[in-house]
């Protein structure tokens, strides 16, 4: 039986892992639940899945769930903050955790699973975006394994060969990772087109359905961007060896070029219960709940180059993969902010990029020595675009 803490359990991501989770009641036993404020949605989530411990953001929500927790005699203890979000990644019960807190909140107790050398389903991409040299060593560090949930990471690591991590990649005929992108759903527009879009447009993803913020990112393709310095991460390679498909269809999930001509790509219906139930079960498979693929109703795949003029965000991705250091922890903070401000209605959607470029370019790029120095740039990074959107208000 796997003991798994769910991270973020009432997100998109944690609300696909407890369907696939139920479906499997012999092998896998949840442990903790964490949300941040959305406590109804976390108690029927206790009701059902009778964890050990829930985790919410503040005392007042914890005392709020633990009463009603209580009177619907579920035995569920309460606790808040993040040292419990830490204490439930690190529990000694704990086998497995997902890492699906959105943004740059699920860092530290993602590193609290890593540290104790638990097995983490990484969701969370921009923990690793923002602190990938200090994720990396410390993985090593532990012997944790990391695998990954983001559709496209899943797939390639599913194409690379088995021993890809342990040679460090060497002699694997390994050429290009080709990365997969929909294109969003502002696909064929322009610049002048976007300007007027509504956060309600911009979460109107035409293949998946997910959280807000990831919506807006896929919208603008800094999803993608961020998801080119996961890659390089994640299979240690740069990021001159990542190139972005617009595959409109969204079946291909991601491609590996080998040295000798072949291409393996995985495909599959766009349901995130694929890659969920695929590193759950890793290196068995098991069943997700996803529907066959069926290739006479798709009929056809479509490729395209991304048009980089309309979406700057990816351009933008790409200097800071290439500049390295902690460029990666600004270019994440700031995106963090300028969408968080996109979707209250302060900026329209084509100045997310404008306040990422000029936060990059307002900041001291310094190779991160610490934990506290990742924390440091992002906090400076989130001050900066902070002010810039106040003066773009004005
Ligand atoms: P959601 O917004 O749907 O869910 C986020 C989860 O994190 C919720 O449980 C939320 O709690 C919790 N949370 C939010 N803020 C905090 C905080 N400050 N502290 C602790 N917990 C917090 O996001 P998604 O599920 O869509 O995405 C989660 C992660 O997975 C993101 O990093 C995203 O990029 C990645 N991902 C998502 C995909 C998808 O299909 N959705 C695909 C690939 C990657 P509450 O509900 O109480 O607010
Ligand atoms: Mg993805």
């Amino acid at each position: 039986m796997q003991m798994i803490t769910v991270l973020g359990a009432t997100g998109s991501i944690g609300v696909n892992t407890l369907d696939v989770i139920a479906r499997h009641p012999d092998k896998y036993a949840v442990f903790a639940l964490t949300a941040h404020t959305q406590i109804d949605k976390l108690a029927e989530q206790c009701q059902q899945f009778n964890p050990q411990f829930a985790v919410v953001g503040n005392a007042m929500l914890a005392d709020q769930l633990q009463a009603k927790l209580r009177a619907s005699g579920c035995v569920t203890d309460v606790m808040h903050g993040v040292d419990a979000l830490c204490q439930v990644s690190n529990d000694a019960a704990v086998d497995t955790v997902m890492a699906a807190i959105v943004g740059a909140a699920g860092l530290v107790p993602t590193l609290a699973a890593v540290h104790s050398g638990k097995k983490i389903l990484l969701a969370n991409k921009e923990a690793l975006v923002m602190a990938g040299g200090l994720f990396m060593q410390a993985v090593a560090d532990s012997g944790s394994v990391l695998l990954p949930i983001d559709s496209e990471h899943n797939a390639i690591f599913q194409c690379l060969p088995t021993d890809y991590g342990r040679s460090a990649g060497r002699n694997s005929g390994v050429e290009k990772l080709l990365l997969s992108a929909s294109g969003g759903p502002f696909r064929g527009m322009s610049l002048e087109q976007m300007h007027s879009v509504t956060p309600d447009q911009a979460c109107a993803h035409p293949n998946w359905s997910m959280g807000r913020k990831i919506s807006v990112d896929s919208a603008s393709l800094m999803n993608k961007g961020l998801e080119l310095i996961e890659a390089c991460w994640l299979f240690s390679v740069p990021e001159q060896s990542i190139e972005v498909v617009v595959h409109p269809q969204s079946i291909i999930h991601s491609l590996v070029q080998y040295s000798d001509g072949s291409v393996l790509a995985q495909l599959g219906n766009p349901d995130m219960r694929t890659p969920i139930a695929h590193a759950l079960a890793w290196p068995q498979r098991i069943e997700s709940g996803v529907a066959n693929l069926d290739l006479f109703e798709i009929a056809r795949l479509d490729f395209e180059k991304p048009d980089m003029q309309a979406f700057p965000c990816l351009a933008i991705a790409r200097a800071a993969a290439q500049a390295g250091a902690n460029a990666a922890t600004i270019l994440n903070a700031a995106n963090e902010i300028a969408v968080q401000a996109f979707l209250d209605q302060r900026i329209g959607f084509t100045q997310i990029a404008a306040v990422v470029e000029q936060t990059l370019n307002s900041q001291t790029i310094s190779e991160p020595e610490s934990l506290e120095a990742v924390q440091e740039s992002d906090n400076q990074a989130r001050l900066s675009s902070s002010a810039f959107i106040k003066r773009l208000e004005k």
